[in-house]
């Protein structure tokens, strides 16, 4: 029996004690946390007044005052049972990191106290030579420091023999540049607050403060066995199969979307749940996905830069809970070939401070005005500047889905739906002659209201979706952090939100009336940008014509679509709204690229490995009884006189050949592969991506192509490495 037999006997859930009463959600949800509502209870008045106008004006606060906070927060986390704190950051590797400290402190021979201050809640210094800097920091430059961002709150990381405080923070250089995903993310937001609250102003909207995205992220992700996990180096070490024949059962028969959830699995949801509430992470919704073992979670929007804190550390809970239950959560974005990958919808939007969402389309004509050129801000950010959010959703994984016949293509399009099409078009043509709000109801616009429920008809295929009252930027990776993707969807709307507010104004100086004034502005934009507009089908074949036609960009190599990073235009962009200086956009493209290199390189070694290790053997085993079968039949035709007719000799001859062949085709590409892998050594890290993109990966598919067929004929006995129909089937 295989080892993989073996295995397959053991498959089975861990025994749960039955839950009878589980508890009330509303009376746990965010224990875990020190929010702003249990900070109240433990400081003094003048504090917390001082804490808030330091999160929501940018005042600072006193060293006595953090002081305070850092032992009440303290006290808080002790008596929750908290021995450890660590500020908690994420670098430029898309994961998290944290490192921890004791509360003692010596106060005499032999004894300690629990403390904590001030100083150490806003500032830490962790050594930071081995975190990816791309140049930003020479080697013998280690210092990096974190700084606590009070925005986000503090939280209790429960393991089995003891809790840990958390703190988010934000990660940066020796000489203030940031080294992490969330600075710039904070960066971004102030950038879209500054030119959001300028534009709703030329609306009357004066008393709003403050304007902020908001973002709920659908997190796409599968579970396999952990006993079939640990026997296949491929998803141990790369995240995802190198090699695997498709089951024969795929996702054809669409039985797993919305399926029922099987109890092995809901147990598992229902963990992640309980887990999450305590952090005050509000998963929402859970369900079955397209592929087989596929599923996601959604989460209630917050905004943005708690969403993202929020999202990274519910990827750590699914895979921490998986493993609880003899299951292994992979969030890479195509760990199985011939079956969909996973992705993460980023729905993304703008709300005021008074609760308003600018994307919704309103229920007066000046509501929809004012929806209208935030809308018209959102089209024109997109057609500019398609190449960053290409760039923002670059990395290897993903470049199995973009560009790679799945969802969503790497051409990047807006969908808005037949309704609100229709409107643009009537702007787009009837704002020619006079525009009045009399034009503008006869324009149909104050029926969008009635249409705001379900305005748009769902497309599952468009990059850029208008799904009501947000957009849906759905080309994420399931494994990324949103970060950067939000980062870059603010900066470019920042800026076509003072774009359009300088055309309204620019438009008032010649038209007396606001509304038509608006109107010519907005039509100018719509015509503008329709290229980025598309309603179809983006996985057909067609629109990829049409959209060369079009001139948009369709990059589906991940080193073509970083290169925007450091485009001229973009550095330009950047820089002005203060987001990432010159330096910090380079040194990204740097890390990313890097990156990209060493994921291939994993994944090549440990292909090579496997070929030589598991394919290879077992296939020479197979090669074995086959001629041995061979010499027996021999025997038996020339020396027992066996009739036996030549067409099944020759059958065993041409299947032994054909597996030899195979054998061969498998050890020779492997050989080319590692001569590759030497070969880009030599060359700097931009040409070898382009080398691992246009000669190593097409190779490695091409190995594969080899492997799974001897994977079809090779006897199940012979074969070790678990196959997709038992990963994805038996559950
Ligand atoms: P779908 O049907 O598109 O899969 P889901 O219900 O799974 O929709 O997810 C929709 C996501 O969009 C949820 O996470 C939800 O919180 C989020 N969302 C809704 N409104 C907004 C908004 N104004 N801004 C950001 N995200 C939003
Ligand atoms: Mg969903």
């Amino acid at each position: 029996m295989s080892i993989r037999q073996k295995l397959l006997s053991k498959i089975k859930g861990i025994e749960l004690t039955k839950n009878e009463h589980p508890k009330k959600v509303s009376s746990y949800f965010g224990e875990n946390t020190f929010g702003i509502e249990t900070m109240q209870k433990h400081i003094s008045k003048s504090t917390l007044e001082a804490f808030k106008a330091w999160l929501n004006e940018g005042k600072t606060i006193s060293m006595q005052q953090a002081n305070e906070i850092a032992d009440a927060m303290k006290n808080w986390a002790i008596s929750k049972g908290a021995t450890y704190y660590t500020h908690w950051f994420q670098p430029m590797t898309g994961l998290t990191a944290e490192k921890h400290d004791s509360f003692i402190s010596i106060i005499g021979p032999g004894k300690v106290v629990e403390k904590f201050s001030g100083n150490k809640l806003i500032q830490g210094e962790p050594d930071a030579s081995s975190f990816p800097s791309g140049g930003i920091r020479a080697t013998f430059e280690a210092r990096g420091y974190t700084a606590w961002d009070p925005s986000s709150p503090a939280f209790i990381i429960e393991s089995t023999l003891g809790k840990t405080l958390c703190i988010p923070t934000i990660f940066i250089s020796y000489h203030g540049e940031a080294l992490d995903k969330k600075l710039p993310l904070l960066r971004s937001d102030e950038a879209l607050n500054k030119a959001a609250v300028n534009l709703v102003k030329l609306f009357g909207h004066k008393n709003i403060k403050k304007i902020f995205s908001t973002c709920g992220p659908e997190q796409e992700y599968f579970l396999i066995d952990k006993n079939y996990y640990n026997l296949r180096q491929d998803l141990l070490l790369a995240g995802r199969t190198l090699v695997g024949a498709p089951s024969p059962k795929g996702q054809q028969l669409e039985d797993q979307y919305f399926g029922t959830i099987k109890e092995r699995v809901v147990n598992f949801m229902f963990e992640v749940a309980e887990e999450a509430y305590k952090l005050g992470i509000p998963v929402m919704t859970r369900h079955n996905e397209v592929a087989p073992h596929q599923y996601e979670f959604a989460p209630i929007f917050e905004e943005s830069n708690i969403a993202s804190d929020h999202n990274q550390l519910l990827m750590e809970l699914m895979k921490k809970v998986a493993l609880r239950h003899n299951l292994v959560c992979l969030l890479h974005e195509k760990p199985f070939a011939g079956v969909n990958g996973s992705g993460k919808h980023l729905n993304w939007s703008l709300a005021d401070n008074l609760g308003n969402n600018l994307l919704n389309p309103g229920e007066t004509p000046e509501e929809n005005l004012q929806f209208l050129a935030v809308l018209a801000a959102v089209l024109r950010a997109v057609h500019l500047h398609a190449d960053l959010l290409r760039a923002s959703v670059a990395l290897a994984g993903n470049e199995h889905r973009l560009g790679a016949n799945e969802a969503p293509p790497a051409i990047i399009s807006v969908f808005l739906g037949e309704q609100l099409s229709k409107i643009l078009d009537m702007i787009e043509k009837g704002v020619k002659g006079k525009v009045s709000k009399r034009d503008i109801i006869d324009l149909g616009i104050t029926r969008l209201p009635k249409f705001n429920k379900d305005m748009t008809d769902r497309n599952r295929t468009s990059p850029f979706a208008f799904t009501g009252n947000k957009f849906e930027f759905r080309a994420v990776g399931s494994s990324q952090n949103i970060s950067t993707a939000i980062t870059m969807v603010n900066t470019i709307i920042a800026e076509s939100l003072d774009y359009v507010a300088g055309e309204i104004k620019k438009a008032s100086g010649s038209n007396k009336d606001f509304s038509a004034a608006v109107m010519q502005a907005i039509a100018k934009i719509i015509k503008e940008t329709k290229a980025i507009r598309f309603e179809g089908n983006n996985y057909a074949e067609e629109w990829i014509k049409e959209a060369k036609r079009r001139g948009l960009p369709n990059v589906a190599s991940t080193y073509e679509a970083l290169e925007a990073l450091v485009d001229k235009k973009n550095i330009a962009l950047f820089e002005k709204y203060k987001v990432f200086s010159e330096e910090e956009i380079v040194a990204r493209y740097h890390i990313w690229i890097h990156l990209y290199n060493l994921t291939l390189e994993i994944e090549a070694n440990t292909l090579n490995e496997m070929v030589n290790a598991s394919v290879v053997p077992a296939g020479l085993k197979y090669q074995k009884l086959l001629s041995d079968n061979l010499a027996v039949l021999t025997d038996l035709k020339k020396g027992a006189g066996v009739k036996l007719d030549a067409a099944v000799v020759n059958d065993l001859k041409e299947h032994l050949a054909d597996v030899s062949s195979k054998i061969y085709y498998v050890r020779r590409n492997t050989r080319d592969m590692i001569k590759l892998l030497d070969k880009a050594k030599s060359v700097n890290d931009e040409k070898r991506a382009k080398v691992y993109y246009e000669e190593l990966k097409p190779l490695m598919e091409h190995i594969r192509r080899h492997v799974d067929d001897l994977e079809r004929v090779v006897s199940d006995e012979s074969w070790d490495l678990p196959k997709y129909r038992e990963m994805l089937f038996v559950k």
